[in-house]
């Protein structure tokens, strides 16, 4: 019902649309229309109401990330067709496992929520999620035919795709660091987090989860020093509608890249976008420290790292550290 109101506001945008009008096209009475109205007023949009005249939307929704500012901004074919809105949940990847549940044909469904409580990064490490600031959400991803080892290429394509949206508001220096994580300067502004089922080698679902942080003005205490927001860098509000829709469309373009040239022409982009090669990292990887130089990601986009002429593997790391000046 929302959407009906919308589109003839936004068909009217600056003009008063007549209160009979709204009614006969909801079919409902002037008082629900009016309960409505409120409604969307509270969700931000500058509506305004005049008596014996009707109502007027003053202008465009600046920030306001409900599934229809989503849709009107979507330039993909399928990702985030579908839109699952949460004000609060424990998690978007939690809402994704369950609705994979429920519907093993939730391909490309997006999952966005205003606030997590459990919001989660790697090794289940808390992502904090502040209600109304930031990006939250997971996207489904279920593959025709894709190996497994081509999930990490899905968690690169995520990051890549954040990096190029972010650089459409003006943040042209973002960096990825390995393996998952959108860095500008030494601080975090995205997150992206990964989880696959899997049948004999062979790739069924993946939930690709994204945290972006974009109006944060001012950072927690606990991650002042190792975090940032798209607000912080640009001074300005950013349309998360906009920049969400940006991402998935790099997304989607990403994954169709991977699908049709492999995952080569993915590890080739994240090299040229990354912040972690040629540096001195330490790595904790199943209680084991590996200090060294990174070189390389290998065939599988697993790091490479030279420590003291012996090059090791590194698959998955609880934490991985810069040990030099950078
Ligand atoms: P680490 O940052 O500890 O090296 P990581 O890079 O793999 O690990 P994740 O596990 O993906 O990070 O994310 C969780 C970590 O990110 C938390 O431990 C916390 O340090 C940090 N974090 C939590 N919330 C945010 C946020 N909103 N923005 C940036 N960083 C955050």
């Amino acid at each position: 019902m929302n959407s009906v109101i919308l589109d003839e506001l936004y068909k009217n945008l600056g003009k008063y649309v007549t209160s009979e009008r709204m009614c006969e096209k909801l079919g409902v009475s002037r008082i629900a229309v009016w309960n409505r109205i409120k409604n969307l007023q509270k969700l931000g949009y500058k509506i305004e109401g005049k008596r014996s005249v009707g109502y007027v939307l003053k202008e465009e929704a600046k920030d306001i990330l409900i599934p229809y500012e989503i849709r009107r901004r979507l330039n993909t074919k399928i990702f985030g067709r579908k839109i699952e809105y949460f004000r609060l949940t424990s998690s978007t990847m939690d809402e994704a496992q369950y609705l994979l549940e429920k519907d093993p044909d939730a391909h490309g469904t997006l999952i966005v929520a205003e606030e997590q409580t459990s919001g989660r990064g790697r090794q289940k490490r808390k992502w904090l999620s502040p209600r109304g600031k930031n990006i939250y959400v997971s996207l489904i991803y279920s593959p025709k035919h894709m190996d497994v080892s081509d999930s990490i290429a899905l968690m690169f394509a995520a990051a890549i795709a954040i990096k190029e949206a972010l650089s459409d508001f003006g943040i042209e220096d973002a960096k990825i660091k390995w393996p998952n994580d959108v860095m500008v300067g030494d601080k975090k502004i995205a997150g992206v987090l990964l989880e696959t089922r899997s049948e004999g080698g062979v790739l069924t679902h993946a939930v690709i989860g994204f945290g972006v942080n974009v109006n944060m003005e001012e950072m927690p205490e606990e991650l002042k020093d190792s975090a940032t927001s798209m607000y912080l860098i640009t001074k300005t509000q950013i349309d998360r509608a906009t920049l969400l829709s940006n991402i998935l469309f790099y997304l989607e373009n990403l994954i169709s890249l991977l699908v049709s040239e492999g995952r080569e022409k993915i590890f080739e982009l994240w090299k040229s976008h990354n912040n972690t090669l040629g540096r001195t990292v330490e790595i904790h990887s199943n209680g084991e420290v590996i200090k060294g130089i990174a070189k390389d990601i290998d065939k599988d986009g697993f790091l490479l790292v030279d420590v003291g002429g012996d090059v090791r593997k590194v698959v998955t790391a609880d934490s991985v550290r810069f040990a030099d000046e950078g």
